[in-house]
């Protein structure tokens, strides 16, 4: 008689939900992810994953050619510059050595759509995971493994990843209260800017080489600009982050897809060296996100489910790690679940809850202390009336990057403590 299959469901199809599924994939599993989107489109912008999760993403996955392939690129520094326009730090950022892998620079869908085909694709000897769109869950039961969609259907699992982001479903029934993300003061306009366009902005390329692999910050006391390019430098992402209260834009906006006032955003930056402000002025489409962060929550698991991503430990992108922990989180997942059908039961609720347990005491003390880290970088750049850059962008790089793994952490942390 064959093993009972292992059956899995994650909710939410984002960066988390997907790597989840990569990271679990194996034979005798069945996986599924229950994404609410129609998932046609993920958002226009740039993200850098840092080493600790593009050595993972790139090498344990091998996802590093097909990236390649999308114009993944490799970022050589941080170029911090103050309002008065001048060049105040450069910050070489050639992290193989010293961290084992480079800080990456993608197109997000490319990332997005390239770990949904990794999930999914037939060419492996572990079946496919089923990625089920248009399926919002609305409720679950963490010890039954009972998840509630919205159209009445109910589905059980062994296993129950929440993945749901930061305003997780999940996280309620994991907590047995609703835990709302804090505003943190902060709202982020994100646009793309086809390279060719900059490039015939003689004052914008008199300072900045748009194609050039590198992280433009450009900073204010509480407002800043960060640019960095994807695709083979063939676009240009620009993220600028300004007070919630100067944007005067409603405040209750928390989705990817809110639209930006551009006069609004253009005005929030006058102060601005003007070549700095060319890019705004040529972005078409400005998306708003309002910045919200979790505190840290009392647990992450309960039962069969466990949370990761945003929906555990949502933090400020200052330092564009809140995908990057995501990474990290799968990756812990499928290193305690590796082996589990050969020491525990996918059936005993027990078994599932004690491997749960190992991993959010794994993961926990990392993520949390990187929210904190989070929001110390989100704190003025300069001192009132001064144009003086104070804060270095690579503060907490060290303890950030330096990551091998779930299974080598909790070794590490056993050894210090
Ligand atoms: C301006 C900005 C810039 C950033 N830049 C970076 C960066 O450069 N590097 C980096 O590492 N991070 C960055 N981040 C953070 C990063 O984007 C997030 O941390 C990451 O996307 C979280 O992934 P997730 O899968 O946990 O959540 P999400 O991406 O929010 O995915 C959650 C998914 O769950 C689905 N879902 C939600 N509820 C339900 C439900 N009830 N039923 C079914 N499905 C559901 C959603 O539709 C969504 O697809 C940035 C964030 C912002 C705002």
């Amino acid at each position: 008689m064959t093993d009972p299959a292992f059956n899995i469901i994650i909710v939410g199809g984002g960066i988390a939900g997907l790597a989840a599924a990569i990271a679990l994939r194996a034979e005798r599993r069945n996986i599924t992810v229950l994404e609410q989107s129609p998932f046609n489109k993920e958002i226009g912008a740039t993200i850098s994953l840092q080493p600790n999760a593009s050595k993972i993403v790139e090498g344990q996955w091998g996802l590093e050619a097909a990236l390649k392939e999308q114009g993944s690129m490799v970022d050589e520094a941080f170029e911090v510059y103050n309002t008065s326009g001048t060049l105040e730090m450069r910050i070489p950022l050639s992290t193989k050595e010293r961290f084992g892998a480079e800080r990456m620079m993608y197109h997000r869908a490319d990332l997005h759509q390239l770990l949904k085909t990794k999930a999914t694709t037939a060419a492996s000897p572990a079946p496919p995971v089923q990625i089920r769109v248009s399926s919002r869950v609305i409720g679950c039961d963490c010890e039954t493994g009972e998840v509630q969609l919205e159209t009445g259907e109910v589905l059980h699992a062994h296993l129950i990843i929440g993945a749901d982001g930061i305003k997780s479903t999940l996280r309620t029934a994991v907590l047995g209260k609703e835990i709302d993300a804090l505003p943190t003061g902060l709202s982020a306009y994100r646009m793309m800017i086809p390279t060719t366009k900059l490039l015939q902005e003689s004052e914008f390329v008199s300072v900045i080489s748009p194609e050039k692999s590198c992280t433009t910050m450009v900073m204010g006391q509480d407002r800043r600009l960060v640019m960095s390019p994807a695709r083979n430098g063939s676009i240009y992402g620009v993220v600028a982050l300004v007070p919630d209260e100067s944007m005067h834009e409603s405040s209750s906006h928390t989705s990817w897809t809110t639209k930006g006032d551009h006069s609004k955003m253009l005005s929030s930056f006058a102060e601005f060296p003007s070549w700095a402000q060319r890019p705004l002025h040529l972005a078409k489409d400005v998306g708003l996100w309002q910045l919200r962060d979790l505190d840290p929550l009392s647990s992450w698991c309960r039962g069969r489910v466990l949370l990761i991503g945003d929906a555990a430990h949502a933090m400020l992108p200052t330092q564009g790690q809140g995908a990057s922990q995501a990474i990290e989180d799968a990756e812990a997942v499928g290193a305690f679940y590796e082996d589990f059908e050969t020491k525990g039961r996918p059936e005993s609720g027990l078994d599932v809850q004690h491997v749960n347990e190992a991993i959010f005491n794994c993961r926990y003390d990392r993520a949390t202390t990187i929210q904190a880290y989070s929001r110390a970088a989100a704190k003025p750049a300069t001192d009132p009336g001064s144009t003086k850059v104070k804060m270095s962008p690579a503060e907490f790089m060290e303890y950030n990057c330096s990551y091998d793994g779930a299974l080598e952490w909790a070794r590490r942390s056993t050894v210090v403590s």
